[in-house]
């Protein structure tokens, strides 16, 4: 299917891995222009240079980190205009509230709910005068059924969603749609980390946590980054301007309700 986006360009954020690098390279095979972002500058520009060479897109790498005010301004300087938005960044860690200052709740609203918020208000009007704008918000499974361990996850996103439920149905009127994608466990540096911790938590070894997690999936399995990337520019193709305010859960069958 052609998504009709070649030689749009996007932001995509925390993107030298993950999710974030998945999405990068879909939009790049669709022959879209590129500003990514991550905070390690070889492992960014690795990156970057791997989907330049994959694809023959440009594609532009802006060290920094995109929870900083700093950060979004540098991002927006290398791209003013983006036609595509996708807003991602590191989760928080895991643990019991009981242990989390007022601080840890400051730095995960700072980066799972106010970073994008931030983005998109300097994009989207933009976006409204010429008539086109996919917004992407990389959030979590956990915003449809809550993770207990990820406590500060399950209330950041969940803000965020709050917010684009209203916005998306302002914009869409002006082809520009707003929508969350989110992932169930995906195979990623971040799905490790946050095993190591249930492992901890539940006196397990880390293979053990592995193999007890795929074997529960209705898929048996975990999810490919790819696949994610795959769903992802396939919000921003020109064919999606009718699907706004929505929340994909991408996670296998994992979630157990009909709707
Ligand atoms: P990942 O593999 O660990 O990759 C994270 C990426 O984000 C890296 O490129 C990292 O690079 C960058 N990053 C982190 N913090 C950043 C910051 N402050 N500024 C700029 N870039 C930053 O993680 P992932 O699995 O792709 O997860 C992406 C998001 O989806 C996270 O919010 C995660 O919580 C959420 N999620 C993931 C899963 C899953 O199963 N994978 C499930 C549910 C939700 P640097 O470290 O160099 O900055």
């Amino acid at each position: 299917m052609e998504l009709g986006i070649s030689g749009r360009k996007a932001i995509v954020c925390a993107a030298s891995k993950g999710l974030g690098k998945a999405c990068a390279m879909a939009l790049a095979q669709e022959g879209v222009e590129l500003v990514i972002n991550a905070r390690t500058p070889e492992i960014l520009e690795q990156t970057a240079e791997e989907i330049r060479t994959h694809t023959g897109v440009p594609v532009t790498a802006v060290a920094c980190d995109i929870t900083t005010e700093a950060g979004r301004q540098a991002v927006l300087a290398a791209c003013p205009d983006p036609d595509i938005l996708v807003n991602n960044a590191g989760g928080p860690p895991p643990g019991d509230f009981r242990d989390w200052q007022h601080d840890d709740w400051i730095a995960a609203v700072e980066a799972n709910m106010l970073t994008p918020i931030m983005l998109i208000k300097a994009v989207v009007d933009g976006m409204q005068d010429r008539q086109f704008g996919r917004i992407v918000n990389i959030t979590s499974g956990a915003v449809k059924a809550p993770i207990p361990s990820l406590g500060l996850s399950n209330g950041a996103r969940s803000g965020l969603t709050g917010f684009v439920a209203g916005l998306a149905r302002q914009t869409v009127a002006h082809n520009v749609t707003i929508n969350n994608l989110l992932p169930g466990p995906f195979e990623t540096d971040r799905l490790q980390q946050t095993l190591q911790g249930a492992a901890k938590q539940q006196g397990k070894t880390l293979d053990q946590i592995i193999e007890l997690r795929r074997q529960s999936n209705p898929a048996g399995r975990f999810g490919d980054p790819d696949e994610f990337g795959a769903a992802c520019a396939f919000l921003c193709a020109s064919q999606s301007g009718f699907i706004s305010g929505q929340n994909l859960l991408i996670d296998g069958g994992a979630f157990p309700g009909t709707f």
